[in-house]
C-alpha cells in the first residue's frame, strides 16, 4: 500500500502540507504527472515547460536526499492513477488544492470521480490563501493574514525507499511545444527562488515602490519571484513571512537607515495578499476565464476582431514604441512587470478594440509565471468587462515618456529606432525619414482611445448595468480596510473593489 503525494504547482518540499502529512501515513510516492494534453491547450507554452523541468530537477534531488526521489509518470491523470493502483494499491492521494485553467479543473473532476469509484481518499490541503466553496469575500482578508502567520511545515526527515520505476521526462518537442523566442528566459528551480527572495529582500527591494513601474528599473527592482510561486517552488507563506521578518528588522534601524525600505516591503506585502485575492476570483468564478464577468459586455467586441491589428500587437510593429518595445521584450524573456502588462493589454483591448480572449491567450503563452487566476482577472480588469473596476486605458506614449524618458528601454527592445533622437523617439511618426523601417501607427491614438471609453461609458449608464455590478462586488471584491481588525492589518487592507467605478483616469 502507497501514499500517492501527487505534486501539482508546490514543486518543494518544505512547507508541503500534503508531502508532510502523508509521509506520517506510510511509504511514500512522490509522483509528478507530465500530461501531454494539458501541454496542447492553447494557454501554455514551450518556456513555462522548460522552468517547469528545471523545478522538477531540484525537486528530484530534494527528495532524493529524504530516501525516496520524485517518479514522472506520463499520461492521463486518471490512468496514470489507475495503473499504480492496479500496480501497487494505493492507499491515499495527497495533493494541494489546485485553482488553475479549465482544462485542470475538469480533470480534477474526474480524478475526484475515479477515486470515490475506489473508494480512495483523496486529501487536499491549501497551500495558499485561497478558499474553496467561498460565500462571500467578508473577512477574507482577515482569514488570509491567518493563514499567513500559521507555522511553516518542515519537510520529512526521511522518506522509505520504494522502487517503483519512473518514466523518462518527454522532452519539450515530444509534447508538441516549440521554442518560441525566449532567449533570455528566467531559470526555474528552488534554489533560484530562495536567491531572488534573499536579495530582493537584503538589496534589490529597496526602491520597489518607485521602481515596479518602469520597465528600466522593474527587471532588477521587483522581486521576479512570480514564476516561482506559480510552480510552488516557494509557497506564498514562506515569502509572506521572510518578508515579515525583515519588516521587523527594518523596524528596528535607526530613522536615517531606513532608507526606502518601510514603503518597498508594505508594497510588496500588499501585492503577496492580491496574489491569493485575484486566484480567488477565478476559484469563486472558473467561467471568467473565458467569458465577460460582466454579462452587459457581452457582444460588445466579438464581431469586430481585426485580425491584422492582432498580429500587429503580438509580434510588436503597432507603430507604438512603448507597446511594441513591451511586446518584444515579452517574447524574448518570458516577463513584464505591472503596469506595462497592463498598458499593452489595454491597448489591445481599448485602442485595437480586441475581444480579450485571443490577446490574453497569447499573454498566456508569453507569461513564464502564467497563472490564470491572477491573469484572467487582470485581463478583464484592464479591458473593462468587470464591471466594477475604474475604466482605465493607458496612452502608451504618455506611458513611454513617464517611464522610459531616456528611451533605454524602447532603444534596447526596437532596433529600428536604436539611433532615433529621443524627443521623437515616442513619436516615431513625427520624424519619417528617421523611422528605418519601423511602422507607422496602426490606430490614432487619441481617437482610439475616446472611442473605446464612450462605448464603454454609454453601457455603464444601462440601470441593469449597476444592479448586476453591486452582485459582482458582494462576490468578488475586497473589503473595506475597516474590516481588517489591527491596527498593522487595517493599512493593508484597502482596495477599492467596493466603490463603485466612477468615470475616471482616461488616459493613465
Ligand atoms: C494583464 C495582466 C496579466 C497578468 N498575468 C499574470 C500572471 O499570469 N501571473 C502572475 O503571477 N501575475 C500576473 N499579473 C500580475 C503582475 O503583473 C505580476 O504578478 C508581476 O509583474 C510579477 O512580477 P514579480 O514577481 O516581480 O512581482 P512583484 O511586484 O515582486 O510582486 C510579488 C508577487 O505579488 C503578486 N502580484 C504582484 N502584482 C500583482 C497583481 N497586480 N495582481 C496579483 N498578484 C500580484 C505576484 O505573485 C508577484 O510574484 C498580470 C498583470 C496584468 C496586468
Amino acid at each position: 500500500m502507497i501514499q500517492v503525494v501527487w505534486f501539482k504547482r508546490d514543486l518543494r518540499t518544505i512547507d508541503h502540507a500534503a508531502l508532510s502529512a502523508a509521509a506520517l501515513h506510510g511509504p511514500v510516492l512522490p509522483l509528478y504527472i507530465v500530461e501531454p494534453q494539458l501541454w496542447q491547450q492553447a494557454d501554455v507554452s514551450h518556456r513555462q515547460y522548460q522552468f517547469l523541468t528545471e523545478c522538477l530537477a531540484e525537486l528530484d534531488s530534494a527528495l532524493q536526499s529524504f530516501g525516496q526521489g520524485l517518479v514522472v509518470r506520463v499520461g492521463d491523470a486518471v490512468d496514470v492513477l489507475n495503473q499504480l493502483h492496479q500496480d501497487y494499491q494505493i492507499a491515499a492521494i495527497w495533493s494541494h488544492q489546485e485553482t488553475w485553467n479549465g482544462w485542470t479543473f475538469q480533470r480534477d473532476k474526474r480524478i475526484l470521480a475515479w477515486t470515490q469509484q475506489h473508494t480512495i481518499p483523496w486529501h487536499e490541503p491549501t497551500q495558499n490563501g485561497v478558499i474553496r466553496r467561498l460565500a462571500d469575500r467578508d473577512g477574507w482578508a482577515i482569514q488570509w493574514y491567518k493563514t499567513m502567520d500559521k507555522a511553516i511545515v518542515p519537510a520529512p526527515n526521511k522518506l522509505t525507499q520504494i522502487s517503483i520505476p519512473s518514466d523518462k521526462l518527454p522532452s519539450a518537442d515530444t509534447l508538441g511545444l516549440s521554442p518560441d523566442g525566449c532567449v533570455a528566459a528566467q531559470r526555474g528551480g528552488r534554489r533560484r527562488a530562495l536567491h531572488l527572495l534573499d536579495s530582493f529582500l537584503s538589496s534589490r527591494g529597496e526602491h520597489y515602490t518607485k521602481a515596479m513601474s518602469s520597465p528600466v528599473t522593474a527587471f532588477d527592482s521587483c522581486s521576479r519571484l512570480s514564476a516561482h510561486l506559480a510552480y510552488g517552488t516557494l509557497s506564498i507563506r514562506e515569502v509572506f513571512q521572510a518578508l515579515a521578518q525583515h519588516q521587523q528588522y527594518v523596524r528596528q534601524l535607526p530613522t536615517g537607515r531606513k532608507g526606502q525600505w518601510p514603503s518597498g516591503l508594505q508594497s510588496f506585502s500588499g501585492r503577496l495578499r492580491w496574489h491569493c485575492h485575484f486566484i480567488q476570483k477565478l476559484e469563486d468564478e472558473p467561467r471568467s476565464e473565458f467569458e465577460n464577468l460582466h454579462p452587459a459586455y457581452d457582444g460588445l467586441r466579438e464581431n469586430d476582431f481585426n485580425q491584422a491589428y492582432f498580429e500587429a500587437w503580438q509580434t510588436g510593429h503597432t507603430g507604438y514604441p512603448m507597446v511594441d518595445a513591451c511586446m518584444r521584450a515579452l517574447i524574448a524573456t518570458g516577463w513584464l512587470n505591472f503596469r506595462m502588462r497592463a498598458m499593452v493589454m489595454s491597448f489591445a483591448s481599448y485602442h485595437l478594440w480586441l475581444h480579450w480572449r485571443k490577446p490574453a491567450l497569447h499573454l498566456a503563452r508569453l507569461f513564464t509565471d502564467y497563472e490564470p487566476g491572477i491573469h484572467y482577472s487582470q485581463v478583464q480588469m484592464q479591458s473593462g468587462t468587470t464591471g466594477i473596476n475604474s475604466i482605465r486605458i493607458y496612452n502608451p506614449i504618455k506611458q513611454g515618456i513617464d517611464h522610459d524618458s531616456e528611451g533605454h528601454f524602447i532603444r534596447q527592445w526596437l532596433s529600428e529606432l536604436a539611433n532615433m533622437p529621443i524627443e521623437t523617439l515616442h513619436t516615431p511618426w513625427l520624424a519619417p525619414d528617421k523611422m528605418n523601417g519601423y511602422p507607422m501607427p496602426i490606430v490614432d491614438e487619441a481617437s482610439a482611445r475616446k472611442s473605446a471609453a464612450a462605448k464603454l461609458y454609454q453601457l455603464r449608464k444601462n440601470d441593469s448595468h449597476e444592479a448586476t455590478a453591486k452582485k459582482i462586488v458582494k462576490k468578488h471584491g475586497s473589503r473595506k480596510k475597516s474590516t481588517l481588525n489591527t491596527s498593522r492589518r487595517r493599512k493593508k487592507g484597502g482596495d477599492t473593489e467596493m466603490k463603485q467605478p466612477k468615470q475616471t483616469e482616461l488616459a493613465l
